[in-house]
């Protein structure tokens, strides 16, 4: 790590195309964060594994090891820096794919630096808001462990991806009130799916298979037309 005498904020870039890299790099030093830059897949890994970065900038297609391999594995290893992928690709399975994989956001090239930017600052802001809150959270005989990120219901355990953890501690964080599908992309994704795209009906339906699967009593329910509910009656 380069000396940070003014405690910044860091961030790793990790993209092939040194351009780009160098666009990106200059605009977050304007707005002092400190920035560092990998140009193919291993060497972003290992400098994950060794330093203490506050976001992780990560494109997708990268020489040696692609972002998605990166991101399993650090995930893996229980490092959950924010992750904001870049891609060239706007497929619905590739953002799916990152997205489940642990990315907590987005963005297609090519994009306008003022929106990354605007992506940086709000991910940035989710991570320091999410310190001061409590450690765990619960409805009916559901419970998460925020500091664990695990899942209990009626003493066993449920396996969630990340993804699927935020979506549900965001659920019982509003539990009875109806989320609709805009409140949901923007909390969890920051931002609205293009329409037509039905992301969030799949991720519900995943999590909701697994925290009420078999379970008489049901904490999840759909609100016609306009989205879901959890609630614990
Ligand atoms: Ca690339």
């Amino acid at each position: 790590m380069t000396e940070n005498p003014k405690n910044q904020l860091a961030i790793l870039v990790v993209e092939d195309e040194k351009k780009i890299a160098a666009l990106i790099k200059k605009s977050l030093e304007g707005e002092e964060y400190a920035v560092e830059t990998a140009y193919d897949g291993d060497k972003g890994e290992q400098l994950i594994a060794t330093n203490h970065y506050d976001l992780i900038i990560l494109d997708i297609m990268l020489p040696k090891k692609d972002g998605l391999a990166i991101l399993s594995s650090i995930r893996g290893e229980k490092i959950f820096t924010p992750v904001l992928m870049l891609t060239a690709k706007g497929a619905v399975e590739d953002r799916v794919t990152g997205l489940d994989t642990g990315a907590d956001d987005y963005l297609v090239k090519p994009f306008a630096i003022e929106e990354l930017l605007a992506r940086v600052r709000s991910l940035l802001r989710r991570k320091s808001t999410d310190k001061a809150v409590a450690t765990t959270l619960a409805i009916a005989d559901l419970s998460l462990d925020l500091v664990s990120r695990k899942a209990m219901r009626g003493g066993r355990k449920i396996e969630l991806t990340s993804r699927e953890f935020s979506l549900l501690e965001y659920f019982i964080r509003n539990k009875n009130k109806t989320l609709d599908r805009t409140m949901i992309s923007q909390q969890i994704w920051n931002y609205n799916f293009d329409t037509g795209t039905n992301i969030i009906d799949v991720y519900i339906n995943h999590l909701r298979a697994k925290i009420d699967g078999e379970n008489e009593k049901k904490l999840f329910y759909t609100i016609r037309g306009i989205g879901y509910m959890m609630k614990d009656e």
